[in-house]
């Protein structure tokens, strides 16, 4: 049987960053991945959003590995040459109601250690944004863009100049989970079974399905995932906006928001989209162009003058989630040893937003509890 210190699972960004992280500190590192390119998955249907983190309650991993996570990025995109733009944000408030809904995110923001929010009337954020109806907005500055697939070619790029490396189209079927060493079963032209003394289960929405098929993992390590779809809609024309424009976050989702692509190309989206806990791979990734209903009406609460017809339908990406339609978020949910008990084995549960943000202090994260 074929040997290599450690295995991580998936070649999104989380994954990539780990298996970067621990390629760094010496060990030699593979990445199995399932698909014939790395980034497919989560990784490149999403806002592609620097967030500042702002949303998440104080003392969860969200927060902290956000902000964290945050300040990395922005300095790894300086020094690799990952194209990024810090455009900032406006989260607006279209009626009265929603006004303390900004106050109290300006003091989440504080808690979180996000301290350059700035409080801005009507006629302060139209002064920013001429195209903008709202009552009040906060200001973020910290938030930006980022070419996430630039950013995980520039993880592999350090990962493989380390001595790891990917192997494509080697999907991880079963683990078996042993105290010093565990055995992954890998599929595909040439099914092998490989062995390694640390394995990083990164795979996404499927980490779940994984972790099912992991021997000697107690049953309170393996949760149940949930599938919630956000569809995106994209503008004909040109945005009149600079900045990115956010509406007051929803349960499941930030809302509808307005995001913008480096090449300063306008998307809304995502909206939450429930799907069924059976979900099974291939998922459909199609937008229903009735959706776009929903849109204009959310869109027109800060921006009345987009044209009819002006939304098209653009893509859509599925958020891993760890509780169903109506409880309340959940935090990232990293299993480690501490917590199911078997040395050398993590599992990444429920990494949606801000998981693109937090990407390189998820991977810091990760070798502390391996203690690697
Ligand atoms: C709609 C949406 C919008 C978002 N917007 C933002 C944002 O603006 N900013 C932000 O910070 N975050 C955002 N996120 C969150 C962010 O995109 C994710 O947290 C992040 O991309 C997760 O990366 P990952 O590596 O965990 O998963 P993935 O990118 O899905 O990677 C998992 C990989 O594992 C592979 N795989 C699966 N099973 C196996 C197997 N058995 N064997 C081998 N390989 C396997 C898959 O093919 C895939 O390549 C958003 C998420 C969604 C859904």
């Amino acid at each position: 049987m074929d040997r290599v210190e450690a295995v991580v699972v998936g070649a999104g960004v989380v994954g990539l960053a780990v298996a970067r992280a621990l390629a760094m500190r010496g060990l030699e590192t593979l990445v199995l991945e399932r698909e014939i390119a790395i980034g497919t998955g989560i990784s490149s249907r999403n806002s592609e959003v620097i967030h500042a983190g702002l949303y998440y309650p104080a003392g969860s991993l969200k927060a902290r590995l956000c902000v964290n996570g945050k300040r990395q990025l922005y300095a790894f995109c300086e020094s690799h040459g990952v194209a990024h733009r810090r455009c900032g944000k406006l989260l607006v408030a279209t009626d009265a109601e929603q006004l303390p809904g900004l106050q109290a995110l300006q003091a989440q923001a504080a808690a979180n250690g996000v301290d350059d929010l700035v409080l801005l009337d009507a006629a302060q954020a139209r002064a920013m944004e001429p195209a903008l109806t709202c009552l009040a907005a906060l200001w973020s500055p910290s938030t930006g863009l980022i070419d996430s697939h630039g950013l995980m070619l520039a993880l592999q790029g350090d990962l493989e100049r380390h001595g790891g490396m990917v192997a494509l189209a080697s999907p991880a079927q079963a683990v078996r989970a042993f105290p010093g060493e565990h055995v992954i079963e890998v599929g595909g032209d040439q099914p092998m079974a490989l062995a390694a003394r640390i394995v990083v289960n990164a795979t996404g929405l499927w980490a779940p399905a994984l972790a099912q098929s992991t021997a000697g993992l107690p049953s309170s390590a393996r949760p149940t995932g949930r599938f919630c779809k956000g569809n995106y809609f994209s503008l004909a024309g040109r945005a009149p906006f600079s900045r990115l424009i956010y509406p007051l976050p929803q349960r499941a989702g930030l809302g509808v928001h307005l995001t913008l692509d480096l090449g300063g190309q306008a998307r809304f989206g995502p909206d939450v989209h429930w799907l069924a806990d059976d979900t099974q791979d291939p998922i459909d990734y199609t937008v229903d162009p009735s959706r776009a209903d929903a849109f204009y009406a959310e869109v027109r609460r800060y921006w009345p003058a987009l044209p009819d017809g002006a939304l098209q339908p653009a893509y859509s990406g599925v958020r891993p989630k760890l509780v169903g339609p109506g409880e309340p978020a959940a935090d990232f949910r990293i299993d480690g040893p501490a917590e199911h008990g078997v040395p050398g084995l993590v599992n990444l549960f429920g990494i949606e937003s801000p998981g693109l943000t937090a990407s390189l202090a998820l991977a810091d994260e990760v070798l502390s509890r391996l203690g690697a």
